[in-house]
């Protein structure tokens, strides 16, 4: 759309269609109003809730929030996300929406206060359309482990790949990452404790960044693992990434003990470096068997894109990329045993109707609140702490843990950047590992390390494979390195067009 063109020629297509910055510009220069945009977004949500994207709406609460915006573009007094519509994954909490982190031990609660990240992003002045469905607590890598009915569903059902809705959309934010790839949104919050930002991100074709742990306030996110839980945004591009970052970022002391206290980058200022002499690491763990040949080759002309903008291909190694998978399913589901104890019964969310006594109680609400998969991770949890399997499980666990760091510092000597697959495959079918714990766990092996290690990673569309699904590339930066990482992205994205793409079923 050129500048000069009023809201009449603008059709509702081509609004869905501007990515964030270009909405962010088009409501500077009024040619649109927030108002506008969220009827228009509510409007096309309603059209997909098949894809089970929304656990909740509240359309007075987001017009509400998108007339604030417009008085404020009217005054120009605008922050740099001025009515710009997005959606939280119902792991956040929120104040104006019910939050559930898509398990029916919340079903119904309502924060009384929003998490940080949230309360940033209105800051900056974004509007927010609703909550996005999840894996339960932040569990799975399908988004078919969510207990809660979507908007539109009678039952709790996988969310959908819009690429191709047989398949799952990756997970546990999978519906944050469907939301953009269908243009829902033009972007949306995630949460990433071992992948789940780049893995659905990879799966639905959009692009995701989980910064280091510790940049973005963990506070009002509901815990899963704290020593890996992160916040990041989601959206078609690394230049859009940047100004959401920028925005979420900065530290919390007063609410997070670990929210690191460097004060929040612009990261959008630091796009424009060419990628000459780049050291990029490609570690040979991260290929070969076990990952699909659609893939590895996807990976491999991504690779080849990086030489053509001037980079430079190192062949590093991280050794220790197996044993990240049994690592972090000791040390995330132990501390997820841990943070799970508060859902009592007392406190807040779900009681059991009818006990006999306090014991009572506590057994028939924890059996009737959390679904399997979390069961699950509590019992692997309580079993690695517990007295006599301590030492030989989660000590030894996190000890590997830091040897897994250490690799890494040894690998950043070599290089600038780490890359490659995201996933071994594309997204797989609903259904065929829903049964099958482990050969999800499984699929986890290339985003785990990078989360074990507190390191900022991000997925990028990079191609397609099988079925006509997205493949995505992983980047890994050292510390801090976030800037550095979103301007590699960005580079490529200028070079390459993956990140345009949108799939057919998003046509309105
Ligand atoms: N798939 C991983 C798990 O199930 C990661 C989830 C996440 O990052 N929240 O634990």
């Amino acid at each position: 759309m050129s500048p000069g063109q009023t809201m009449a020629s603008l059709s509702p297509t081509e609004l869905h269609d501007l990515d964030l910055a270009q909405l962010a510009g088009q409501l500077r220069q009024r040619t649109v109003s927030a108002r506008e945009v969220a009827g228009h977004f509510l409007a096309r949500a309603k059209a997909h809730d098949s894809l089970g994207v929304y656990l909740a709406r509240d359309e007075s609460v987001t017009l509400a929030q998108a007339d604030a915006a417009d008085r404020r573009l009217a005054a120009g007094t605008g922050g740099a996300l001025e009515g710009v519509p997005l959606a939280h994954k119902d792991i956040f909490v929120t104040k104006d929406f019910p939050t559930t982190a898509g398990s029916r031990m919340l079903r119904g609660y309502r924060s009384p206060f929003d998490a940080t990240v949230v309360s940033r992003l209105a800051q900056a002045g974004a509007v927010t359309l609703g909550k996005l469905n999840c894996d339960e607590f932040a569990m799975g890598s399908s988004n078919e482990n969510s207990a809660i009915a979507p908007i539109g569903q009678a039952q709790p059902v996988p969310v959908r790949n819009p690429w191709n809705t047989d398949h799952i959309p990756g997970g546990s934010s999978g519906a944050s990452a469907v939301a953009v790839a269908a243009r829902l949104m033009p972007a949306s919050t995630g949460t990433d404790t071992g992948g789940s930002i780049r893995q659905p991100a990879s799966f639905c074709g959009v692009t995701g960044i989980k910064p280091t742990y510790g940049r973005a306030s963990r506070y009002g996110m509901v815990a899963f693992a704290s020593s890996l839980d992160q916040a990041g945004p989601m959206a078609r591009s690394a230049q859009d990434c940047a100004l959401l970052l920028s925005a979420m970022c900065g530290p919390d002391p007063d609410r997070d003990s670990t929210s690191l206290d460097i004060p929040a980058e612009d990261f959008s200022a630091q796009l424009g470096r060419p990628l000459q002499g780049l050291r990029i690491g490609v570690p040979r763990e991260f290929f070969g068997e076990g990952v699909a040949p659609d893939v590895q080759a996807a990976i491999e002309a991504a690779l080849v894109e990086y030489e053509k903008l001037g980079a430079r291909r190192v062949d590093i190694s991280l050794p220790r990329t197996e044993l990240s998978i049994p690592v972090y399913y000791i040390i995330a589901p132990a501390e997820a045993s841990s943070n799970l104890s508060r859902f009592d019964g007392v406190k807040f969310g779900h009681r059991a109707p009818e006990y006999k006594d306090l014991q009572d109680m506590y057994r028939k609400t924890r059996a009737q609140g959390f679904g399997d998969e979390v069961k699950r991770r509590i019992m692997i949890g309580a079993y690695v702490l517990s007295h006599g399997y301590y030492d030989a499980y989660y000590l030894q666990a996190q000890k590997i843990r830091r040897m897994l760091a250490d690799d890494f510092q040894q690998a950043f000597k070599l290089c600038d950047v780490i890359a490659g697959p995201v996933a071994p495959t594309v997204a797989w079918k609903i259904g065929e590992k829903s049964d099958d714990p482990v050969a999800n766990y499984l699929a986890d092996i290339f985003t785990l390390p990078a989360s074990l290690a507190g390191l900022p990673g991000m997925s990028l569309p990079a191609g397609f494979g099988a079925h006509g699904l997205p493949v995505g590339l992983q980047l890994i930066g050292n510390y801090l390195q976030e800037a550095r990482l979103l301007n590699v992205a960005h580079q490529f994205q200028l070079a390459t067009d993956f990140h345009t793409r949108k799939p057919q079923g998003s046509r309105a």
